[in-house]
């Protein structure tokens, strides 16, 4: 559906938003002189596609509720071009003007006055721009939604520009995709086009139950449905993740997206099981950078058994997450330890992070701490041979391998509440389900 050639409105109109940034030289698109403000259904539509690295991959689009607005052009005799770009890495304001296609010098020069700058801070990577310029490349009119969702419009006028910003109307849509792991879970949600944030949201829904540094293995599997917040169309950001399914070792991990009233929402198990223990499985903040290291530093690792805790690779600086809660008992140094923090939790249950470069700010002796609150930072002080994070997990005092102890559960749903959550949640149980068979079809 990519093709450079002119479109008319509704060609814009209908352009899926699941096809995603568009590389390449600017597109030109003269608007119709009519308002478009239409409101159109994308009715489901699932299709495979094999990669070229043969992972079944499955993108499912549904109930994409695109409304733009686009303002009539009030001239019929020039109508502008509308151009749209993505910012990207190591571009400037000016590298975006040239692919939008401006061309005035003036205006070029007004971009790169500091209250002109003030607006264009807020460009990041994967930024979708628009722009309307003349035929002759003056520039009309160029907005963008900044990462707090706030819409930016920038008009030159008459030597100057004006500048706005207003609460962007988003509209969520959701996205289903899955994919198989073969080298890293990172390199698993790039081959199917999910977002970082995504990824992590996913690592953290079941940070009760899998390390996800040391817990992955070939093989496996995940699906994920979550929201995509667009503006006029276009995919601005990803929004919550509201249902997974990840298959770590052949055992399946489920969870849904559930807010009860007065609740602040959570991630339960289709049957209502809450999914947060009252441990994370890892105390090392998870991220494309993190779930890369642990690779490379493994060769210098002990068996848990020679020194009876944990060792993560990391990048020094890496956050450091206490894993349950519980009130601070030590910060400082110990010999071998080098910085350390100990946490005291329920039931004579103690925590240890050892090696590290530096402690979170307030954190001290007697510091009351909740389950993923960063208390440290990952360093090699002490007796270290490399950056990384020694953890120990202590029951009255004798050490436990916390890779395989036995966690407890987070208080469950209320016994009145699951018909309301399973009758919420039933779509969300559906669309798992959904995406199972369409894998399992794939793969046949
Ligand atoms: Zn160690």
């Amino acid at each position: 559906m990519n093709n450079d050639t002119q479109r008319d409105s509704q060609r814009i109109v209908a352009q899926s938003p699941a096809s995603g940034p568009k590389p390449g030289p600017a597109r030109a698109i003269a608007l119709g002189a009519a308002a478009v403000a239409a409101s159109l259904f994308a009715v489901v539509a699932a299709f495979g596609t094999v990669q070229d690295s043969g992972i079944p991959l499955t993108t499912l689009s549904i109930e994409q509720q695109l409304s733009p607005t686009i303002e009539p052009v009030s001239d019929d005799s020039a109508l502008p071009y509308f151009n749209e770009e993505r910012f990207q890495r190591g571009d400037t304001v000016a590298t975006l003007l040239d692919r939008l296609g401006v061309d005035d010098a003036d205006t070029r020069r007004l971009m790169a006055q500091p209250q002109a700058a003030a607006q264009f801070r807020w460009l990041r990577t994967g930024t979708s721009v628009q722009a309307r310029t003349s035929p002759e490349g003056n520039l009309l009119d160029l907005w963008f939604v900044t990462p707090f969702d706030k819409l930016v419009k920038i008009q030159p006028r008459d030597g100057s520009f004006t500048a706005e910003q207003q609460p962007a109307s988003l509209t969520a849509e959701v996205m289903m995709k899955s994919g198989e792991i073969r080298s890293s879970l990172f390199a698993a949600t790039d081959n199917a086009n999910v977002p970082d944030t995504v990824a992590v949201q996913l690592a953290d829904v079941f940070a009760g139950d899998v390390d996800f540094h040391r817990d992955l293995r070939k093989g496996d599997r995940f699906t994920v449905v979550y929201e995509m917040m667009s503006h006029q169309g276009r995919m601005v950001r990803s929004g919550r993740l509201l249902a997974a399914e990840f298959i770590n070792q052949k055992r399946v991990l489920r969870a849904v997206w559930f807010q009860d009233e007065g609740t602040k929402g959570g991630y339960y198990t289709p049957e209502g099981k809450n999914l947060r223990k009252a441990f994370l499985r890892s105390p090392l903040e998870f991220s494309r950078v993190t779930s890369g290291f642990a690779m490379r530093f493994h060769p210098l690792l002990q068996k848990w058994r020679a020194h009876k805790g944990v060792d993560y690779g990391a990048p020094p600086g890496t956050r450091v997450k206490v894993t349950g809660d519980g009130v601070v008992e030590l910060a400082g140094r110990q010999d071998g330890y080098g910085n350390v923090i100990t946490v005291r939790h329920n039931s004579g249950l103690t925590t240890w992070y050892a090696h590290l470069s530096g402690f979170a700010a307030g954190i001290r002796k007697g510091t009351r701490v909740s389950q993923g609150d960063v208390i440290g930072y990952v360093g090699q002080t002490g007796w270290a041979t490399g950056p990384h994070l020694h953890y120990e997990f202590r029951v009255n005092n004798e050490h436990r391998n916390p890779l395989t102890i036995a966690l407890p559960a987070a208080e469950p749903l209320g016994a009145g509440r699951v018909t309301i959550f399973r009758s919420i949640t039933a779509t969300l149980v559906a669309r798992l389900d959904m995406l199972r068979d369409t894998n399992l079809a794939l793969l046949e």
